[in-house]
């Protein structure tokens, strides 16, 4: 006689309430058996187990289910709900049909039930088991899904034959399975074993078949209720494995555990070693960067800002709470510790809710994985031992896991090693609510080059004014951590690759060249190293504080094009800065960062005063202020968007307004009231221009101007402010002509343009290098959008492009009327334009135009004759200096050059009678 664990789901999504609370004495004191109930949030009860309707009440209120193992549970809708006689009810199943876990059994209307019975409290009562001790698996007041585990107990069985399945009778099954996943057994198919157990109520062992391999430790076996134990067997690809399982379904149970192994994608497995850990802010999980061969000592990543710092290397690392060592008493520790852990996968249950509401299903599977580790019963049993020691319940739980990290992190698994981080979270998690002090965030960071596998915005910014540098395993050049270092100008280099995480450096120097794709992070430099990056600064200085004496005078380039060098902004305090940095305006404030880390939308007044905020600091230059782009990268906390295979293509930037009005017309309501009795700039338009992200037809611009005349209207306000279209869409470049002509300007957003004209995810490390503005099919659209704009309105880059050395030159050399980059780089970009020889450049874009790739581009940029770019040597009038004739090439590109004068000719008539 052995025993076995069994599983009930639960029927309806609700919230979780003991038995022993319902008001009615029949459930509440046991009396029909042991159980528990849920507060519907649903309107319909579903089958929690596989099994047999055996009984439905006339009255359709109350259905009773044979599970598999022979156990009758009542599912009983609300209380006194007899009365009702079926009023209310549509039941859809009938006695004696079988169910699976999960289909429909009965539909109710949860408001007439709330007017006429005496509660919707629904019970769940085993009825011939009153001996079963039944466990609850989700914490009383916590919101369960429909399906997920709510109950086990644990049944005594004899020994049963493997083979078939027998309804109502105990079996074991077994077989073997090679593990086929490139990561080995790792978190995210031990955890969907897990859910094969439960789906199954089976109890479902994993043995290492024909034992240890030489030289490793024998783990034994492995229950697939404990994540750690299943990861303990240490199963790589290629691996032979023993599958058993003990329980009604437990043929059913090994074959898909089998499917699960024998099946890379099945296992969760992108067929690479995936790391696990969280990420905080909710953005989607990046594929991790091959790391570029490099010499010894030395690693290279992607040159996301540029600069040259020496310092020590500091991994970054949240502090771990403070918690009291020694408990009060075991009971009440425990007690305390099951709350904590309870509300800890509470919280995972959400962010599962809204990583799969929003189509991010590695996401959902990594928190899946997180939960399932949390109902670790070997982790829990390890913590409730240290309670038992005296310890509190934060220290027991910092105990139980870190004795769990260090196994992982000194094994020589490299695959274990990455889970570390993993457990690192959850140890984290569950001790936040109960430490006695706030945790001090990262330590040990002033001036040190910081490393990291991945930061989200919001950690970047905490530290940002810490750190000499930034050095990232993962991430792209035009990822918003990237485009955030660069307007601090922050060193930073991304993709460096896995490797990075394993450095270590008092003295590293991170060197990362403005003109370079990409940088290096040098280890171990040495003496005359030093010396040389010593010097090389005290140069840097002096030109630095050249080009800001120079930062506030208009930009001509060498042979006379006039251009406007505006700011990326985020924040009025940041138009602030932009203002002392000598931006001729601001040509991109991301509004929807004002959106971002908070519980509900800015109101109208908050906004206002943000908007009117910026526009003064500049002083009469000009605002553009980017309406709401959310959606794909940028999600907002209390705006959850419908799932959708593919974000960055679905709703989001002006197609979101339409579903959204309210908090597009407020964003509306409070420029115009922001802009109300501005004066014209000097190029005849308001001082506050409202700029449309994401616009793919002209169709879309002129609804926008539409409700901006309405919402205008309304507020009594005569002036409009001016309105452009950023070009991020390809269609918005190769249909500027239509653009420009219902448009005030147009903006070229070189992030998602290039994105989009590509195919390749902005967000995606591993295409960085190629994801590249020189690419000739991007710089085709660029030179269609400004050849159909041309003398219509002013076009100015937004993008990354406009900051980076060789791209932002091509650019002024094209015809664009301004570059817009982070304040931080207004004085080196305007310093570089007055060096530049645009129409030297100019004649060679149409060879250019006929290279392979991006990269081809950059190497020809690189290696013109420095007179174009960046020196001080004649270059003849006529430009012709180099050409090399290949013009015929790119008929198709009439100009690519020259809406240069579009701003003289760009006057519009923004008033609110505008024909
Ligand atoms: C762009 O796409 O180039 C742009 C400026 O917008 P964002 O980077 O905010 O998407
Ligand atoms: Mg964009």
């Amino acid at each position: 006689m052995s025993s076995t664990l069994r599983f009930l789901g639960a029927p309806m999504r609700g919230v979780v309430v003991p038995l022993s609370e319902v008001p009615d004495p029949v459930f509440g004191e046991g009396v029909m058996g042991p159980g528990i109930a849920i507060d519907p949030l649903g309107e319909t009860l579903h089958a929690p187990c596989n099994g047999e309707v055996i009984q439905c009440a006339r009255t359709a209120h109350a259905i009773t289910l044979r599970d598999d193992g022979n156990h009758e549970w009542l599912l009983h809708i609300g209380l006194d709900t007899v009365d009702l006689g079926g009023e209310g009810f549509e039941l859809l199943v009938s006695a004696g049909e079988r169910v699976s876990a999960g289909d429909p059994l009965c539909r109710f209307d949860a408001d007439r039930l709330a007017q006429r019975a005496t509660a919707l409290v629904s019970p769940i009562v085993l009825t011939n088991g009153a001996e079963i001790q039944l466990e609850a698996l989700v914490t009383p007041g916590t919101v369960v899904e429909m399906g997920e585990a709510l109950l086990r107990w644990q049944v005594a069985v004899e020994a049963a034959s493997a083979g078939h399945d027998e309804p109502g009778r105990e079996q074991t099954a077994h077989d073997e399975a090679t593990i086929t996943s490139a990561s080995g057994l790792h978190a995210r198919p031990a955890a969907r074993l897990r859910a094969i157990a439960q789906t199954h109520a089976v109890e479902l062992t994993l043995t290492r078949a024909g034992g240890s391999r030489v030289g490793e430790p024998s783990v034994g076996e492995a229950s697939a209720a404990s994540l750690s134990a299943l990861l303990n067997l240490g199963l790589a690809r290629g691996d032979r494995v023993r599958i058993m399982a003990r329980g009604a379904s437990a043929q059913a149970a090994v074959e898909a555990a089998v499917a699960l192994l024998e099946t890379p994608e099945a296992a969760g497995d992108g067929g690479q070693n995936e790391p696990l850990q969280a990420r905080p802010g909710g953005q989607q999980r990046a594929p991790q960067a091959a790391a570029i061969e490099s010499a010894p000592g030395v690693l290279t990543g992607l040159a996301a800002s540029a600069g040259l710092v020496v310092g020590p290397l500091v991994r970054y690392t949240v502090a771990l709470p403070h918690v009291p060592d020694k408990g009060e008493n075991p009971e009440r520790e425990r007690q305390v510790l099951s709350q904590a852990v309870a509300d800890a996968d509470a919280s995972l249950a959400r962010a599962m809710e809204v990583a799969r509401a929003r189509g991010r299903e590695d996401e959902t599977e990594i928190f899946e994985a997180h939960r399932a580790w949390l109902d670790d019963p070997d982790l829990r049993a390890a913590a409730e031992a240290e309670i038992a020691s005296g310890h509190s319940a934060g220290r027991a739980w910092f105990l139980a896991l870190e004795r769990e990290i260090q196994r992982l992190q000194t094994g020589d698994n490299p695959l274990l090693a990455a889970r570390a981080d993993d457990l690192r979270d959850l140890q984290r998690r569950v001790m936040q609510p109960l430490a006695t002090e706030a945790a001090t965030t990262v330590s040990g960071i002033d001036g040190a080059i910081l490393t990291a596998r991945e930061l989200t915005p919001s950690q970047f910014v905490e530290v940002a004014d810490r750190i000499a540098g930034l050095c990232l395993a993962a991430g792209g050049l035009t990822s918003h951590v990237s485009i955030l270092a660069r307007a601090r100008g922050l060193p930073c280099l991304v993709a460096l690759g896995e490797a990075l995480l394993e450095a270590d450096s008092d003295k590293a120097c991170l060197d990362v060249r403005r003109d370079r794709h990409h940088g290096v992070l040098e280890l171990a430099p040495d003496e005359s190293r030093l010396a040389a990056v010593d010097a090389e600064l005290a140069g840097q200085r002096r030109q630095a504080s050249a080009e800001r004496a120079a930062a506030f005078d208009p930009v001509s380039t060498r042979d006379g094009r006039c251009l406007h060098v505006a700011a990326n902004i985020a924040s009025s305090m940041e138009a602030r800065e932009a203002a002392g940095a000598g931006a001729d305006g601001v040509g991109l404030m991301r509004s929807e960062f004002l959106f971002l880390k908070r519980q509900a939308a800015p109101t109208l007044a908050e906004q206002q005063a943000e908007y009117r905020a910026a526009v003064e600091a500049m002083g009469g230059k000009p605002v553009v202020v980017r309406l709401l782009d959310i959606g794909a990268d940028k999600q907002l906390p209390y705006l959850p968007l419908s799932a959708t295979p593919n974000p960055a293509l679905g709703e989001r930037g002006v197609r979101l307004w339409q579903t959204h009005p309210d908090l597009f017309e407020t964003q509306l309501d409070a420029l115009l009231e922001a802009g109300r009795g501005l004066p014209l700039c000097e190029d005849g338009l308001p001082t506050l221009r409202l700029m449309v992200p994401m616009v793919a037809d002209v169709g879309e611009l002129r609804w926008v101007r539409e409700r901006l005349v309405s919402r205008a209207t309304e507020l009594g306000i005569e002036r409009l402010p001016a309105l452009g279209a950023m070009i991020e869409v390809p269609t918005a470049a190769l249909c500027a002509a239509s653009l420009a002509r219902e448009a005030d300007f147009l903006s070229i957003g070189t992030n998602d343009l290039t994105q989009y004209a590509l195919a390749m995810d902005r967000e995606v490390a591993s295409l960085a290098l190629r994801n590249d503005v020189l690419h000739p099919g991007v710089l085709r659209l660029i030179a269609l959008c400004l050849e159909g704009a041309a003398g219509q309105c002013p076009v100015a880059v937004c993008g990354a492009a406009a900051g980076d050395p060789l791209a932002g030159a091509l650019l002024a050399a094209m015809g664009v009327d301004e570059l817009s980059v982070e304040p931080g780089r207004i004085a080196a970009v305007k310093a570089a334009l007055r060096r530049l020889h645009a129409g030297a450049l100019a004649s060679r874009l149409p060879s250019l135009l006929a290279l392979e790739d991006g990269a081809a581009v950059r190497q020809a940029l690189g290696d013109l004759p420095k007179a174009m770019l960046d020196a001080d040597d004649d270059v003849p009038d006529d430009g012709t200096q180099g050409i090399d004739g290949v013009s015929s090439s790119v008929g198709e590109v009439k100009s690519g050059i020259g809406s240069a004068t579009a701003r003289d000719n760009a006057t519009r008539d923004n008033t609110t009678t505008r024909d």
